[in-house]
């Protein structure tokens, strides 16, 4: 819960997200704040560029790569959602996030413990830039909970989480983790992502760490790439200090794009989830249909802690075939209408990829009944949606 700071009243998700990062100093009385495009900045006499050398430039002017109001506004609104956090530090992509807070936290020598779900360009980090560095990695179980505690070996470092996990959406212990991270001194990083700090605030968590790829909820419209991380107390310093070493920035007219999509994120989340649920039920009423990973469904691994510890539930699950091969799951796709063909998600169009974790898991992997499709549900009706899902379920039977 956030209060107002002037009349001390619980402001609800919704409200949050309109008010939040609005400083006047920056909207400067423009409703958004507006796109603050820079490279040099000015001093007015040498000694004014001396005076400004030595100074924290946090929310300070100083040159274009340590960002603008513009850039500011969408960070301190994202803070401003996560209780209990110290700072937020943006990116160009989610990706680049990821990296920049893994290199903040891991040293050679170190060991990492990412879970087996994680996004897969996440694992790539692991396995190609973190390993160049003299840095290891164990991957573990999404379900492991408490039991992560037997897998923390003298050089453990960092326990990185997504919850749910990517294609197969196992949703972790989040709390049990963190307790076990405390307890031996780890540093924690969650991927939140699905969840967004509305339906899973994750500082106040406990988690160190937390990570969005603004990419999808938070621009909410597939035209911007954009990532970002919040800090808790104490952790963000070094996030900073390896973002500027990395000469990481986040343009201003993308993170206005963020700033403008953050304001209907509520609303949209609220949609997202309403007509995911739907169509969800739907399909786990279906023969051709074995299972539904959706965490806010009994069948979804984890799902009691989704029940436990989120606030609500987002547009994109995966659902597994009744049987079939890939070319039966080709033809399901290939002749649906309203949905699109490709990567990402969090926008207000619905899309469907096949979804294959045999390929990537290693510490955890599952036996499906069949193939695994993932769905992202847009802010179309979701009955025209279910509509068009029948009839690429129709052209799934008559593959096989
Ligand atoms: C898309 C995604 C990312 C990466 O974000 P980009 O902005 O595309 O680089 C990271 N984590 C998860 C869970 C994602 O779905």
């Amino acid at each position: 819960m956030t209060r107002d700071t002037k009349t001390d009243r619980v402001l609800g998700d919704a409200t949050r997200v309109v008010q939040a990062g609005r400083r006047p100093e920056w909207t400067q009385g423009i409703v958004n704040p507006p796109v603050w495009r820079a490279s040099t900045v000015l001093y007015d006499s040498i000694a004014d560029l001396r005076a400004n050398a030595g100074r924290d430039t946090h929310h300070r002017l100083y040159y274009g790569r340590r960002g603008t109001p513009t850039q500011w506004s969408l960070a301190d609104a994202l803070t401003s959602l996560e209780p209990g956090a110290e700072a937020t530090f943006l990116y160009p992509s989610g990706v680049a996030a990821i990296a920049a807070a893994l290199l903040s936290v891991l040293s050679p020598g170190d060991e990492l413990l990412l879970v087996d779900s994680a996004y897969d360009p996440t694992r790539g980090q692991a396995m190609q830039l973190l390993k160049r560095f003299g840095i290891t990695t164990r991957f573990y179980d999404p379900l492991i909970g408490a039991g992560i505690a037997d897998l923390v070996g003298p050089n453990t470092r960092a326990i990185f989480l997504e919850s749910p996990g990517s294609l197969t959406f196992e949703v972790q212990d989040v709390p049990a983790i963190v307790a076990v991270a405390k307890r031996q001194g780890l540093t924690t990083l969650l991927d939140n992502t699905w969840a967004t700090p509305l339906f899973f605030p994750a500082i106040e968590k406990g988690i160190d760490l937390t990570i969005l790829a603004a990419t999808k909820y938070v621009v909410g419209h597939s035209d911007a790439m954009l990532g970002s991380v919040t800090a808790a107390p104490g952790h963000f310093a070094r996030l900073r200090d390896m973002s500027f070493q990395l000469g990481q920035v986040a343009s201003p007219d993308d993170s206005w794009l963020g700033s403008r999509g953050l304001r209907t994120m509520a609303v949209r989340l609220a949609q997202h989830q309403a007509s995911a649920l739907e169509i969800a039920r739907w399909l786990a009423a279906r023969p051709e249909v074995a299972q539904v990973l959706h965490p806010a469904l009994p069948s979804c691994p984890g799902h009691e802690y989704w029940a436990r510890d989120f606030k609500g539930s987002s547009g994109l699950f995966s659902f597994v075939l009744n049987g079939g091969d890939e070319r039966a799951r080709a033809a399901l796709i290939d002749s649906l209408d309203l949905f699109g063909i490709g990567y990402s998600w969090g926008g207000f169009e619905s899309l469907a990829i096949p979804a294959d974790p045999a390929r990537i898991r290693t510490a955890a992997p599952r036996d499906y009944a069949g193939p695994l499709v993932r769905l992202q549900i847009g802010l179309e009706d979701a009955g025209d949606l279910i509509a068009d899902l029948e009839h690429g379920l129709a052209a799934f039977r008559a593959a096989l």
